[in-house]
């Protein structure tokens, strides 16, 4: 019953599942088997029982050999009357088919002889070498040393080797490698791609810039939330110059052992410096570019130590080095203010979520080679998703064309769209998910008792739709849709937020005179939304225009964890609490009163969720 959340998490990769190694695997295995069976079959295959040579001599004399075959020393022979002879058993057999073999000094006389009584003669090539137990015993060996070879090369690139610990773990991209990435591979964030136009510039044509002394930035810093296009601006920096590009994201510096971090940048940097002009990118900046000094114990030396080297190599190139550090992060305020300073990461660019007209055309964008029917309209479609980053738009487009392919549909109509936009903000459907009456009633009137005070508020954002099929771990939902994008949300827009939160449970103890747990979400973020216009916009009665500070103490044990300092009296606190408390029972009285006034309306909402779904 948890309203809906609208910012979708951010899809999640697919684990890169090795398939080649087991290919290999099984490859040697099936060979193994094959030849086995050749050698198995092979012996089954030797017609006839073994005969004396000069026994044979003798047959042949008698008249009594039809034909033989002569592979090198073996002969192979078929018999006019069966004779009868002792088998390796010492059982007594009929022989028709024999074998025997010439003897090693060889017999010029055999072939006349036989003409004389004129046995039919054939030979096949020698099939004398034991081609068999080559491959039985010597392919496997050649195999397991080629796949061990491999093995050990492809860990040594990985750099998981212990001889190459230090190296960097940059990925190059070099001019013909890579799928050239363009500005206008990014769609929207007009002021990102016009600010880093100059680094372009200054990458393609170094010496226009130094000629006239002018010193190009060493590094950019690209801010944003994630999803919204940065290290997709940065490859199309990148692209546009025509430089190489190394990519390293910042964990790839933190290893178990001290020191390979800082190692690993030394060798970043002089890498890049080799193939100058060239772009140094790193991704997720945060991860080693916190705060120092503020670490318990010692834990964070390595981090430290890696953030160290980071820093002299930036200060350690000049600018006729050409190579410009680009590096993304969403979480700026954790950054060390060393890493800010001029000289450094001084160029700031800020990526923010896509705008209205921004996400049209990112959808436009990622809508080119999908075959979308006429009926969808991207410009309702962008107004459908805020809050969605460019990544999530990518996805939602993703998962209609793979909706759309499962329905076998030609192309990809409304429907599908609508319940990709539906799974990507709410999750799958639970189809298995069997709810018995008495349940769907409780979550009908839940659900109904949302929309009803989101529909009667003036200050709610209009309804888009209300539904009670479990979808991930919301047992139903309620959607509302802002008429257009909001960047500040005044006072009236809170509380009525805040009422419609508290709709459900009104619903619930108004019609059926009970609670469920179902409002814990509600609840949650109601009181979340609340203490912050208490704390931090000043928006209470008895406590307007104040902010308190609450400081964490310590930025890497989170929120949790870490001692949060209050900057207010004990009595303050008590006033702070007793401010969310009264917004939370005002809100909930209003919205009591709203369902009252529509009892009507909730009564027929509640039933139509119950019978249409
Ligand atoms: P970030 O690095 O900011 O987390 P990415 O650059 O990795 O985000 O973006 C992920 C994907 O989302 C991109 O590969 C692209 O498909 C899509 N995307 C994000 N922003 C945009 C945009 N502005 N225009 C086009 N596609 C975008
Ligand atoms: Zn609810
Ligand atoms: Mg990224």
């Amino acid at each position: 019953m948890a309203r809906k959340t609208r910012l979708p998490g951010r899809p999640e990769g697919v684990g890169d599942v090795d398939g080649r190694r087991s290919t290999a695997v099984w490859l040697v295995v099936a060979i193994c088997l094959m030849a086995g069976l050749w050698l198995v079959l092979g012996m089954f295959e030797r017609p006839g029982a073994q005969v004396a040579y000069s026994r044979f001599l003798e047959l042949a004399d008698q008249g009594q050999v039809e034909e033989v075959t002569s592979e090198g020393a073996r002969l192979t022979g078929v018999l006019r009357t069966p004779i009868r002879q002792k088998d390796a058993f010492g059982q007594e057999v009929e022989v028709r088919h024999f074998v025997t073999y010439v003897p090693a000094f060889g017999d010029d006389e055999l072939m006349a002889r036989l003409e004389k009584s004129g046995v039919k003669v054939d030979a096949r090539p020698d099939a004398s070498f034991p081609w068999a137990m080559v491959l039985f015993y010597v392919l496997p060996f050649v195999i397991f040393l080629w796949i061990g070879s491999r093995l050990f090369k492809r860990a040594q690139s990985d750099g998981n080797n212990i001889f190459s610990m230090g190296r960097s773990r940059a990925r190059k991209y070099d001019r013909e490698t890579a799928v050239r990435t363009s500005f206008e591979d990014v769609a929207g964030n007009a002021g990102a791609k016009a600010e880093l136009q100059e680094i372009v510039e200054f990458l393609k044509r170094p010496d226009r810039f130094s000629r006239l002394g002018g010193q190009m930035p060493r590094g950019v810093l690209l801010l944003g939330p994630p999803g919204t296009g940065k290290t997709l601006l940065a490859r199309a920096v990148a692209g546009e110059a025509g430089v190489p590009f190394f990519i390293i994201s910042g964990s790839d510096f933190m290893e178990m052992l001290v020191g390979v971090g800082a190692s690993r940048v030394r060798d970043l940097f002089r890498d890049a410096k080799r193939s100058a002009p060239a772009i140094i990118f790193i991704d997720e900046l945060d991860s080693i570019g916190r705060k120092r000094g503020t670490g318990l114990g010692g834990g964070h030396d390595e981090r430290e130590q890696t953030l160290n080297q980071l820093l002299s190599e930036m200060d350690g190139f000049e600018s006729h080095h050409h190579v410009v550090v680009v590096a993304a992060t969403n979480r700026h305020d954790v950054l060390d203010p060393a890493l800010l300073r001029p000289g450094r990461f001084d160029r700031q660019v800020t990526v923010d979520l896509p705008t209205r007209q921004d996400r049209e055309q990112i959808l436009k964008l990622h809508a080119k080679n999908k075959p979308l029917a006429p009926e969808v309209d991207l410009v309702d479609l962008s107004r459908a998703t805020p809050g969605f980053s460019g990544a999530d738009l990518a996805n939602l487009l993703n998962e209609a064309a793979l909706l759309a392919a499962r329905a076998d549909h030609d192309r990809i109509y409304q429907e599908d769209v609508e319940k990709a936009r539906d799974k990507v903000t709410l999750g799958m459907e639970r189809e298995n998910l069997q709810l018995d009456e008495e349940q769907r009633r409780v979550l009908a009137y839940h659900e109904a008792g949302h929309a009803v005070v989101a529909a009667s508020l003036p200050h709610a954002d209009p309804l888009h739709k209300v539904s009670i099929v479990p979808r991930g771990r919301a047992m139903g939902a309620t959607e509302q849709l802002p008429e257009r994008d909001k960047y500040v949300y005044p006072r009236e827009d809170m509380l009525d937020r805040i009422a419609v939160m508290m709709g459900g449970r009104a619903a619930e103890n108004l019609v059926l005179n009970t609670a469920t747990s179902g409002a814990e979400n509600d609840l949650k973020r109601a009181t979340w939304l609340a203490r912050k216009m208490v704390i931090d916009w000043g928006m209470s009665e008895r406590l307007r225009h104040m902010a308190f500070q609450v400081r964490e103490e310590n930025p890497f044990l989170g929120e949790e964890l870490g001692m949060t300092h209050r900057e207010y009296s004990e009595a303050t606190a008590r006033l702070i609490d007793d401010e969310v408390r009264t917004i939370l029972r005002e809100a909930y009285e209003r919205a009591t009163e709203a369902l009252q006034h529509w009892r009507g309306g909730l009564d027929r909402l509640a039933d139509a969720l119950l019978h249409e779904e």
